[in-house]
């Protein structure tokens, strides 16, 4: 089993100039949409035309945004949140597209979790950027696993997603989170760059353990807000 525990920026020097570069291409990409959407056709040639050129235009936007999120600070609001409602909001997202793949989500949460100071919004982007990869990796459906439970000295809350998929050869672990590192046909390799950075401003950690052939497991540590323990603290007044 190979574990990668992310604890260095990874975005370099040329990093920093693609983001530059991302930047520089919003605009353009902006008026390319909307002339696009302008154009009208009843030939039904060009009408799918329109549509490829419309797709491929959301892809490379997609990108783009994905990469400035990794690439500069992002404002965060933090709010005392449930993490129970995150956690299943995400799998409600998600799950046309594991029962496409024929894939079983299990849900384990247990009860009275303690609450977290988080940004309920890039929270959810991480959550959803991490099932996604599960999913990608179940090609041949199964069932994976969400938990969610406090650390034993209640100082924590750890969410893990376990799933039963490809799994990560030992040498490519390293490389996960670095900008652009993919291995998938249309993978933009910047998942799990985002959930790192997420993660990271939530005082959190993300570690990664995989075995190839057998599965990968993703495990989140978030600090548990003081004063919400499972165990309700004595009266001391
Ligand atoms: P992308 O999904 O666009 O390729 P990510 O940053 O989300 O980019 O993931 C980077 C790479 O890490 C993937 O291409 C894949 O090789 C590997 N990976 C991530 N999660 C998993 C997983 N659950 N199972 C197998 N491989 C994974
Ligand atoms: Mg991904």
């Amino acid at each position: 089993t190979e574990e990668l525990l992310f604890k260095s920026d990874k975005l370099s020097a040329v990093g920093q100039l693609a983001a530059g570069v991302a930047h520089e291409i919003r605009n353009p990409l902006t008026a390319l949409k909307g002339f696009l959407q302008l154009m009208r056709t009843d030939n039904a040639k060009e009408k799918y035309y329109i549509e490829i050129m419309q797709k491929e235009l959301q892809r490379i936007e997609f990108i783009v945004n994905e990469f400035l999120f990794v690439s500069k600070p992002q404002a965060i609001h933090f709010e005392v949140q449930e993490l129970d409602s995150i956690v299943v909001s995400t799998i409600e997202l998600l799950q046309p597209q594991a029962l496409m793949n024929n894939i079983l989500i299990e849900v384990e949460l247990a009860p009275e979790l303690p609450l977290v100071t988080c940004d309920e919004h890039q929270l959810k982007q991480v959550f959803i950027n991490i099932l996604k990869n599960a999913l990608e990796a179940m090609s041949g459906g199964g069932t994976m696993r969400i938990q969610a439970f406090p650390s034993e000295d209640q100082k924590s809350l750890c969410i893990r997603f376990i799933d039963h998929g490809c799994g990560i050869a030992p040498e490519r672990i390293p490389k996960l989170g670095e900008p652009f590192y993919s291995t998938k046909e249309k993978g933009t390799g910047l998942g799990l760059m985002v959930c790192y950075r997420i993660i990271e401003a939530h005082d959190g950690t993300m570690k990664i353990r995989s075995k190839l052939g057998e599965g990968t497991t993703v495990e989140i540590t978030l600090p548990a807000m003081q004063g919400h323990s499972l165990v309700s603290e004595p009266y001391a007044g």
